[in-house]
C-alpha cells in the first residue's frame, strides 16, 4: 500500500464544505447513523484511550452514539433513540475536530473541522509514530482496501484530481478490523447507566458537549474490559488520571467551519504556531522527497 499524503490530509479533516458532495455520509460504515456530524471520526481502542490519558490529552477525545438499526436494542434519552445493549447505550470514543485554518488539495486556506492533532501548516500528524498514534490511523486505508470499500484517498482523487492511492494492496500484517461482539470493551463501549446521560445526549446531538460530558465517556471506556457486556449495570469508576482539559483540542464547532472564535478571523495556517505549538504541541517535519506521512 502506498499513498501520497502531501498536501492532502483528506482523512484527517472535514472537507465536505469544499465540495457539492458535502452531505455525503462517507466512512459511516454499517447501518447505524451517528447522532453527531463528525466526518471520518477515528474510533479509538481502549489502549489508545489509555495512551491519550497517560499523555495528558484527555480533552482531545469525544464520544459517538448511534441511532439504532431495526434489530438493535434501544434506549430513549433526551428524546433521542440511541443504540444500546439492553438499556445501556453503546458508544465509540474518537478524536475531536475543532476548526483550523487549513488549505488541503491546493485550495485557499479556510476554516475546516480538523483533527486535534493535525498541523495546519504542514498537514502532517503531530502524533505520527508516537505512543498516542491511533491504531485506526496506522491501519488506514488498509481496512477499506480489505473490505473493498472506497478510500478517502480515492474520494480526494475524484474531487480534486491527482493520484493519492498510489498502490492499493493492503499490508499483509494488517490487523483484522474489529467488528461485532468481539469489539465490545475494546473499541465499542457500553455506558453503564443511561440515567447518567440525561441532558448529555441532547447536548451531543446539538454539538454542544461540555468537557464534563466528554469525560464521562472517556472514563467509562478507560475502565472497560474486552468481552461480553455485563448483564447488570455497573458504575464505572473514573481513572485517577482521567479527563481534564489538555493543551490540545478545543470546543466543537458548527459544520460550516466557523464559530464564535473563528468568525471574522482570516484563515492563516501559521496561526497554529501561536495556539498549538505555543502550548506544547509537537512540530512536524514538513515534506521531503520520499516522505510517507
Ligand atoms: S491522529 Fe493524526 S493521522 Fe489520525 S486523524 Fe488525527 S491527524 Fe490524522
Amino acid at each position: 500500500m502506498e499513498v501520497d499524503c502531501e498536501g492532502c490530509a483528506g482523512c484527517c479533516l472535514d472537507w465536505r464544505p469544499l465540495t457539492a458532495d458535502r452531505d455525503a455520509g462517507h466512512e459511516r460504515r454499517g447501518e447505524r447513523d451517528p447522532l453527531d456530524d463528525v466526518y471520518n471520526l477515528v474510533p479509538l481502542t481502549r489502549d489508545d484511550v489509555h495512551a491519550f490519558l497517560d499523555a495528558g490529552l484527555a480533552d482531545a477525545m469525544r464520544p459517538r452514539l448511534w441511532k439504532p438499526a431495526a434489530r438493535d436494542d434501544a434506549v430513549t434519552i433526551d428524546g433521542h433513540e440511541v443504540a444500546a445493549i439492553g438499556d445501556r447505550p453503546v458508544f465509540f470514543v474518537g478524536l475531536r475536530k475543532p476548526p483550523k485554518p487549513v488549505g488541503p488539495f491546493g485550495v485557499e486556506e479556510t476554516w475546516l473541522p480538523t483533527c486535534a492533532f493535525l498541523d495546519p501548516e504542514t498537514l502532517q500528524c503531530r502524533v505520527h509514530e508516537s505512543e498516542t498514534y491511533p491504531d485506526e490511523c496506522a491501519d488506514y486505508p488498509g481496512h477499506n482496501l480489505v473490505l473493498d470499500a472506497e478510500t478517502e484517498c480515492e474520494r480526494v482523487e475524484d474531487a480534486f484530481g491527482g493520484e493519492r492511492l498510489v498502490e492499493g494492496t493492503p499490508p499483509e500484517d494488517l490487523d483484522a478490523p474489529a467488528f461485532g461482539p468481539q469489539a465490545v470493551g475494546s473499541k465499542v463501549f457500553v455506558y453503564p447507566d443511561p440515567a447518567d446521560l440525561d441532558g448529555v445526549v441532547g447536548r451531543l446531538a446539538a454539538d454542544d458537549l461540555t468537557t464534563e460530558d466528554r469525560a464521562r465517556f472517556v472514563a467509562v471506556a478507560a475502565a472497560s474490559a474486552p468481552g461480553p457486556a455485563p448483564s447488570n449495570r455497573t458504575a464505572a469508576k473514573r481513572p485517577t488520571n482521567a479527563p481534564s482539559p489538555s493543551r490540545r483540542g478545543s470546543a466543537p464547532r458548527p459544520r460550516s467551519g466557523t464559530d464564535s472564535r473563528t468568525r471574522g478571523v482570516d484563515a492563516d495556517a501559521s496561526l497554529a504556531d501561536g495556539v498549538e505549538v505555543a502550548r506544547g504541541a509537537p512540530e512536524t517535519p514538513g515534506w521531503t522527497v520520499g516522505s510517507d506521512q
